[in-house]
This record gives C-alpha cells, sequence and structure tokens, in this order.
C-alpha cells in the first residue's frame, strides 16, 4: 500500500481555513484524516477535546517536547500549539493522507522534515478583508485581535515558502482548488 500524503494547510489567523477544510475534508475521493494537535490555549465554545484540539496545560505540552513527541510544534499568541508525531506517522502508514491546518512556524519546520509535504497557503481576498473576519469572531479580546492582527500581517510574508497559494473568496471555491491540488499531487505520488 502507498503512504499517504502529508498536506500542510496554513495562512494568517482569521482567514477561514476551518471553513474551506470543511468544503473539501469529507470528500471520499481525498482520503484524508484531520491531524488533531495538542494546544495549552482554552478551549474555544463549541470546540470538543479530541476532536479539534488536545487540550492540556503548559507542563504536559513541555514534556511532550522533551520526550520528543512533536513533529512541530510552535508557541502562538502566548500558547503552546503542536503535531504529535506518532499519529501523523502511523495514519500514512495505513495509506491516509494526513491534513495539518498549522500556523508557519511550525510549517516551516514539517517541510524541513518532510520535503515532499504538500503545502497550501491560503490567503485573504484584502488585508481589511481579514481584519473583518478577525473582529467578526468576536470571542476574544481586543489585546488578543491586535495580537493576531500583527501576527497575520507577518504570515503573509511567508508565502514565497508554501507551494500552492489558494485564496479565499469563495469558501467553496477554495476548496475546489484544494480538491484539484491534491488530486494532482495523489496521482504523483
Ligand atoms: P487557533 O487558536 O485559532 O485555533 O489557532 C491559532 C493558529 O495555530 C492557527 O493558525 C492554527 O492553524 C495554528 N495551529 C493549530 N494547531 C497547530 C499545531 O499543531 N502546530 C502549529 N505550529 N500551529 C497550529
Amino acid at each position: 500500500m502507498k503512504r499517504g500524503l502529508l498536506v500542510i494547510l496554513s495562512g494568517p489567523s482569521g482567514v477561514g481555513k476551518g471553513t474551506v477544510r470543511q468544503w473539501f475534508m469529507d470528500d471520499p475521493e481525498l482520503n484524508l484524516t484531520f491531524s488533531i494537535s495538542m494546544t495549552t490555549r482554552p478551549k474555544r465554545e463549541g470546540e470538543e477535546e479530541g476532536k479539534d484540539y488536545f487540550f492540556v496545560d503548559r507542563e504536559t505540552f513541555e514534556k511532550a517536547i522533551e520526550d520528543g513527541l512533536l513533529l512541530e510544534y510552535t508557541e502562538f499568541v502566548g500558547n503552546y500549539y503542536g503535531t504529535p508525531a506518532k499519529e501523523v506517522e502511523d495514519l500514512r502508514e495505513q495509506g491516509k493522507n494526513v491534513l495539518l491546518e498549522i500556523e508557519v512556524e511550525g510549517a516551516s519546520q514539517v517541510m524541513a522534515k518532510v520535503p515532499d509535504a504538500v503545502s497550501i497557503f491560503i490567503v485573504p481576498p484584502t488585508m481589511e478583508e481579514l481584519e473583518v473576519r478577525i473582529r467578526g469572531r468576536r470571542s476574544e479580546p481586543e489585546e488578543i485581535i491586535q495580537q493576531r492582527l500583527a501576527k497575520a500581517g507577518r504570515e503573509m510574508e511567508a508565502l514565497s515558502l508554501y507551494r500552492y497559494t489558494v485564496c479565499n473568496d469563495d469558501a467553496q471555491l477554495a476548496a475546489k482548488l484544494i480538491k484539484t491540488i491534491l488530486l494532482d499531487a495523489m496521482e504523483k505520488n
């Protein structure tokens, strides 16, 4: 059986990665599994343990770093986020394509370790639209929003590291473009 692909999906905070993902994730042709990250960030309303993230405390996270259990990790707006390595490896061995939805610092660690990863960067139609989307979330204090906006601007500069760029003007269209990219990568795998 062929080893599954490793797919990296990034884009600035608020660009709508989750929404785009929903449109292609369950497509049976793509045979995708979502890699569930570990984070120290507090759970948002509607999020579920073991589905959106594994929510842990800093001590547990730092132990995972120490034990070499993470494929990559980063600190983002005051919290740790990381990808458990073994789960990703096992799924790929089972022939599943694994999707990592991660920010750019972690993505560049993965690209260095897994050069054949399929990396996709989602961009907003404009930076003004991105700000509207980040504020629309309304679940966070102004200080955090400001940090996310500043970080989003810096994240946009990492775009050239990625193999593909997809604009999220329309989430369903962005998902169709990603499907095309993935079908092509599967054919060449
Ligand atoms: P949020 O707090 O909005 O869920 O996530 C903040 C950022 O962290 C997003 O850009 C998200 O894609 C990224 N992220 C989520 N999980 C991981 C991970 O395991 N590693 C890294 N490097 N970034 C992650």
